[in-house]
């Protein structure tokens, strides 16, 4: 049995704690606020195993100029950020190719393909297997012009095993009624789900973790304590914390340690928001990606939630208006005649890399420290097996998935 430090309790890092714990670890989970406060609190809550394209796709760039100006398309710069931000985004808009794409889906794919039943092993018998629901996964296209332009990127999901059924407006509208005239064409991602309320999920795995013996301290790690070819613990802005073994799972806040365990790995966030429409008097059957606006409507528990926009802007300014009133404005539009008690919204940070894959595995600097974090869009729905397989590492046991694309020491 080993001491292991997990830094961050967001869906990777809790899903590892708990892995680790059924592994038979001494475990010690740390966060500065506490479980699920951050991206995995506010995100749409999709365990979305068809979601391996990234936003980079081929004809980004020349769609860019347009989509920072006009005001309803889902990008936006914060200005005085631009300067900051601009390097990332060379590297990062070098990746929207065809060949990129690929790489990246044929990748992602293994990661997420099983993310229901990896969440349903995850939960198993902590009480939050409640909140996992087994969905078809919508991506609603206003015209069949949308859907055809699309081709390349269902093409890529089809070659990568991802099981989707075509429907015309009719077939959908039998499946969910509130969507009338909204949509020509509908996908339905097969094998999907949904999380009703990642931040109650991610508390109720962490209760589980504490009530069977794990420790949690609420600090922030502030440094870290080397010894020659080991990292004997990490400084917190309480005591320092000694372990045999050091897992990072700070998500997008993952920057500044990433340089200290010496990857130099091109990081930034991308701030997405949600709006929340409380006690609403109308409920989606299940999640829909409505493709012409870029964000997600999802049913949760009490609420309905819609998530989305990518905004650089970086990870200490105030939430902006501007995206907030685009979704308020996309949801009267989906939603003409809803009513609703209240409307809560909420700013998160997509981890996000050059090449948008996750970085998963050891260090080469250290010879017990492993990270688990980049995973910009999906985190949620590659959480559940991410933390499993950084469990399997720590216990030197051959992970059933390739990680050379994941792999943290292609930064060093
Ligand atoms: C609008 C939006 C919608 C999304 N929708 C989906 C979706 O439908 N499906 C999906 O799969 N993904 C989705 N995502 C992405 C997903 O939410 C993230 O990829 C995922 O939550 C990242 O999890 P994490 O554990 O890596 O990071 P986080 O959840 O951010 O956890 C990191 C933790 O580290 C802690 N921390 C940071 N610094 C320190 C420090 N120095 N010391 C101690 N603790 C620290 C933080 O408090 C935080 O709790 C969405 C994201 C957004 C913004």
């Amino acid at each position: 049995m080993a001491k292991v430090v997990v830094a961050g309790a967001g869906i990777n890092g809790v899903s590892s704690a708990i892995w680790l714990q059924r592994a038979g670890h001494e475990v010690i989970l740390i966060d500065r606020e506490g479980p699920a406060s951050g991206t995995s609190y506010g995100n749409a809550g999709v365990l979305a195993a068809g979601s391996i394209i990234p936003i980079t796709t081929p004809g980004l760039l020349a769609k860019i100029p347009k989509m920072i100006l006009a005001p309803n398309a889902p990008l936006f710069v914060r200005w005085k950020y631009l300067p900051k931000v601009f390097p990332f985004l060379i590297k990062y808009l070098s990746h929207a190719n065809s060949n990129h794409v690929k790489l990246y889906a044929k990748a992602m794919s293994k990661l997420l393909y099983d993310t229901v039943e990896q969440h349903r092993a995850l939960a198993d018998g902590t009480g939050a297997e409640k909140y996992i629901t087994n969905d078809d996964y919508y991506f609603g296209y206003e015209t069949k012009a949308a859907f055809d332009a699309d081709a390349f990127a269902w093409d890529v999901r089809k070659k990568n095993g991802i099981s989707f059924k075509v429907l015309n407006k009719d077939e959908f509208e039998k499946l969910d009624n509130i969507y009338k005239n909204k949509f020509e064409v509908v996908v339905a991602n097969k094998n999907h789900g949904k999380i009703s309320d990642p931040g109650a999920y991610i508390k109720k795995l962490a209760q589980h973790f504490e009530k069977n013996g794990g420790t949690f301290i609420k600090s922030s790690v502030t440094g870290l304590i080397e010894n020659g070819r080991s990292l004997i613990g990490v400084k917190t802005d309480g005591e320092d914390i000694l372990a045999d073994h050091i897992i990072f799972t700070l998500g997008p806040w993952s920057g500044d340690i990433a340089k200290q365990l010496g990857l130099s790995v091109p990081f930034e966030s991308e701030r997405g928001y949600h709006i929340e429409l409380v006690n609403p008097s109308i409920m989606p059957k299940a999640p829909i990606m409505v493709a012409s606006g870029k964000f997600v409507v999802t049913p949760m528990d009490g609420r309905i939630r819609l998530a989305g926009v990518v905004e650089f802007g970086g990870l200490n300014a105030v939430a902006s208006k501007a995206p907030v009133e685009l979704l308020k404005s996309n949801a009267a539009k989906l939603f003409p005649e809803i009513r609703y008690d209240r409307l809560d919204e909420w700013l998160g940070h997509r981890p996000t890399t050059a090449n948008s894959l996750p970085i998963i595995g050891r260090v080469n600097k250290y010879d017990n420290v492993l990270t688990g974090f980049g995973h910009q869009h999906v985190g949620l729905t590659g959480g559940a097996k991410t933390g499993r397989i950084l469990a399997d590492l720590i216990d030197q046991k051959k992970p059933n998935i390739d990680l050379s694309e994941f792999n943290p020491n292609r930064y060093m």
